[in-house]
């Protein structure tokens, strides 16, 4: 059935859908009144509805069923993650949703090479967001909190009960041996490095904080591979 995105969630039983998501329904989908389409909103709510009138540049459309999100599956982790370069950044953003990541922080760390953060970048990243939803059935937007820098995250996320680093380094244990050591943790969090790596001093701060060095492997991977592996290894080591 064919997927769209709901701004704000619906009260009672009509919907009236405009702007981007009702154009694209119209002009690209061309859908007509009398077809069925799934509706969703960030949280995760889905309704089934009956596209019920259609006019150039909105939908009316009536909620059949509804149903609310199941998160009992979910393990609670967060992906920080060094800004990245544009292109790589919003593959990042589309596989990650794809792959279930709940969590992405966005971090500025000492080698950011080029990641440009700005007013609008949260809007535009919502917009990968939304489309890879609509393409790949999940309905739960992933959180992208505001950018922070790196030592603040480590001082806010404190109280984690586990918190890893990715790292290329000889000697520390893979991602599954450090899982496979720990009880499963009430908030995980994983720190990624951006292009450039973490710097001498990131590494230094994070270890007298307490977060385990893990290795994906010894082929250094680039930045949003590593983060890659790290949801889908998580996933599967969790949530499969
Ligand atoms: N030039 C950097 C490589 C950075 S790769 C260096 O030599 O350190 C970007 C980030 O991906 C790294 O900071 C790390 O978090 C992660 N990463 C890449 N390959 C990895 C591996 N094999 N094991 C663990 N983390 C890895």
């Amino acid at each position: 059935m064919p997927r769209f995105y709901l701004d704000v969630s619906p009260q009672g039983k009509s919907i009236e859908l405009t702007g981007g998501e009702a154009h694209h329904l119209i002009h690209v989908r061309r859908i007509q009144p009398g077809n069925k389409v799934e509706l969703f909103d960030k949280k995760g709510n889905t309704y089934n509805t009956e596209v019920v009138q259609v006019t150039r540049k909105s939908v009316h459309l009536e909620i059949e069923s509804h149903a609310s999100p199941d998160l009992s599956y979910k393990t609670n982790y967060c992906l920080v993650q060094g800004l990245l370069k544009k292109k790589s950044w919003d593959l990042l953003l589309q596989k990650a949703m794809e792959l279930n990541l709940p969590q992405l922080l966005p971090a500025l760390t000492d080698h950011v090479a080029g990641g440009e953060y700005t007013a609008g970048s949260h809007e535009r990243w919502n917009k990968i967001l939304i489309s890879a939803a609509k393409q790949c059935g999940r309905s739960q937007l992933m959180e992208i909190p505001p950018c922070q820098n790196f030592d603040q995250v480590l001082e806010s996320t404190k109280h984690f009960p586990l918190r890893l680093m990715a790292q290329c380094e000889p000697g520390i244990p893979s991602l599954h041996s450090l899982l496979a050591s720990q009880e499963k943790p009430s908030q995980l969090m994983v720190f990624v490095g951006p292009e450039g790596g973490f710097s001498e001093r990131e590494v230094t701060l994070a270890k007298k904080s307490d977060v385990h060095l893990v290795s994906l492997g010894k082929n250094i991977l680039r930045a949003e591979t590593a983060a890659l592996a790290v949801i889908a290894n998580i996933e599967f080591y969790y949530n499969s």
